[in-house]
C-alpha cells in the first residue's frame, strides 16, 4: 500500500469514560422543533450519548421525497446546544452545507455514504472547511471500495482537519439478506488495520435496515472493538420522514446501551505466560504448517501442469474439478468443518492453481 497522506491526531472529542462506546443519536431527519427537541432531551439523560445527530438535507435515492428541512432546521439544533450538554452533528455533501452549518455553530460533521463515493464532492466539502477546526466523521463510500474511503478520508485531512472519524455503514449489495447493507466488516478491521489512529465507529441503523436488528449489529461493532456508535433514534418511528423502519425509540436505545457487552480490546495474550499467549502460538505454529502444506500442494500443481503440457492436456478437466470439490466438501463435513469456509477455501485454490498450470503452459521448452 502507498503511503497515506493523513496527519492524523488523537480525536480528542472522543470523550467517552473507560471503555464505554462514544455515542452519536438523533433521528435520521430533523422533522420539526418539537421532534428535535423532545429526542434530544431523552437522549441528554444517556451518558454514554455525546452527540445529537439529525439529517438537514437528506440525500434521497428518489426525488419528490422528503429531501430534509433544510437550513431552518439549524435553529432546532441550536436549541439543542442550549437547552442539552448534547454536541450537534449534521450531514454535509458540498461547500453550501459546510458554510451553513459552520454559520450556525454545529459542533461536529459527517459526510455521507453517497457523497464519500463522489472525489468531486468530497473535494468540494474539503475545500469549504479549510482553516476550520472541527471534528469530521467520514462515512463508508456505498460501494466495497475501502480506496474511496480511505481518498476521502485523505482529501478531508488534506484541508488541516485533524480530529478526523470513520464510519462504518455497510454496503450495498445485490445479495438477498436481513440487512439493509451488507456489513461486510473485514472492510472496517482492514481500515483499522490500515489507519490506527483514525477511530472508526459503526452505524447498525443504516447496515440494519430494521430497528430490530440494530442491537446485534451494535453489539457486534463492540466485539470488533470500534470506538462507538451511531445510532438513529425517533420518538415515533413508524410515522419518521425518512429511514421509519430502522429508527429505535429512545428507551430502546438506553435499554440497548445497558446491555452492551464491553470486552477490553488489548490486554494479555502476548507472551506464553498466559493461556491467550499460549493459544496464539499454538495456533501461529499451525499456520506455519498450513503455508507450507500449500506451498507443497502447489508445487503439485506446477507438476500437473507439466504432464498436461506434455500430453497436450487442457488446464480445466471440468469433471475433475467437480469431483474434487465434492470430496473436500463431503471431507468437511466429516471433521466438522464449515462448507462455505471450505467452498471459498477451494474455489480460490483453483482459480490460483489455473494461473499457475497456464504459467507452465507458458513456459519456454
Ligand atoms: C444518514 O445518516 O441518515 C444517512 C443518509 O446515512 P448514509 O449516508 O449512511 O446513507
Ligand atoms: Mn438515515
Amino acid at each position: 500500500m502507498e503511503t497515506l497522506s493523513i496527519d492524523i491526531f488523537p480525536q480528542t472529542d472522543l470523550k467517552k469514560s473507560g471503555n464505554r462506546p462514544y455515542v452519536i443519536a438523533g433521528p435520521c431527519s430533523a422533522e420539526s422543533q418539537e421532534q428535535v427537541l423532545a429526542t434530544a432531551r431523552a437522549l441528554d439523560q444517556m451518558t454514554d450519548v455525546q452527540v445529537f445527530r439529525a439529517g438537514v438535507w437528506k440525500p434521497r435515492t428518489r426525488p419528490n421525497t422528503f429531501e430534509g428541512v433544510g437550513a431552518p432546521a439549524l435553529k432546532w439544533l441550536q436549541q439543542v446546544q442550549q437547552e442539552t450538554r448534547l454536541a450537534v452533528a449534521v450531514e454535509v455533501a458540498n461547500a453550501a452545507h459546510v458554510e451553513l452549518a459552520l454559520e450556525h455553530g454545529m459542533d461536529v460533521l459527517w459526510v455521507g455514504a453517497r457523497t464519500t463515493v463522489n472525489p468531486f464532492s468530497v473535494q468540494d466539502v474539503a475545500d469549504a472547511l479549510k482553516g476550520v477546526d472541527i471534528p469530521v466523521w467520514v462515512k463508508n463510500p456505498v460501494n466495497p471500495d475501502l480506496q474511496l474511503w480511505i481518498g476521502a478520508l485523505e482529501r478531508i485531512s488534506k484541508a488541516g482537519i485533524r480530529r478526523l472519524g470513520a464510519i462504518h455503514r455497510g454496503f450495498t449489495s445485490e445479495q438477498k439478506s436481513a440487512y439493509r447493507n451488507a456489513p461486510k466488516w473485514q472492510v472496517a478491521v482492514e481500515l483499522k488495520r490500515l489507519l490506527p489512529e483514525i477511530p472508526v465507529i459503526c452505524d447498525p441503523s443504516h447496515i440494519a435496515g430494521d430497528g430490530g436488528l440494530v442491537r446485534e449489529l451494535a453489539q457486534k461493532a463492540m466485539d470488533l472493538a470500534m470506538s462507538g456508535l451511531m445510532i438513529e433514534v425517533h420518538p415515533d418511528p413508524a410515522r419518521a420522514m425518512s429511514d421509519a423502519k430502522q429508527q429505535i425509540v429512545p428507551s430502546d436505545l438506553e435499554q440497548l446501551l445497558a446491555g452492551l457487552k464491553i470486552r477490553k480490546e488489548n490486554g494479555r495474550g502476548y507472551s506464553a505466560d498466559d493461556e491467550l499467549g499460549r493459544l496464539r502460538q499454538r495456533s501461529n505454529a499451525i499456520d506455519y504448517e498450513l503455508l507450507e502444506t500449500l506451498a507443497r500442494r502447489m508445487d503439485v500443481v506446477r507438476d500437473i501442469g507439466r504432464y498436461k503440457k506434455r500430453n497436450n492436456l487442457t488446464i480445466l478437466q471440468v469433471k475433475r474439478w467437480d469431483e474434487v470439490l465434492q470430496d473436500r466438501l463431503e471431507k468437511a463435513g466429516e471433521i466438522g468443518l464449515d462448507r462455505h469456509l471450505v467452498e471459498t477455501i477451494y474455489q480460490l485454490l483453483h482459480s490460483h492453481a489455473i494461473k499457475l498450470q497456464s504459467e507452465v503452459m507458458n513456459e519456454e521448452d
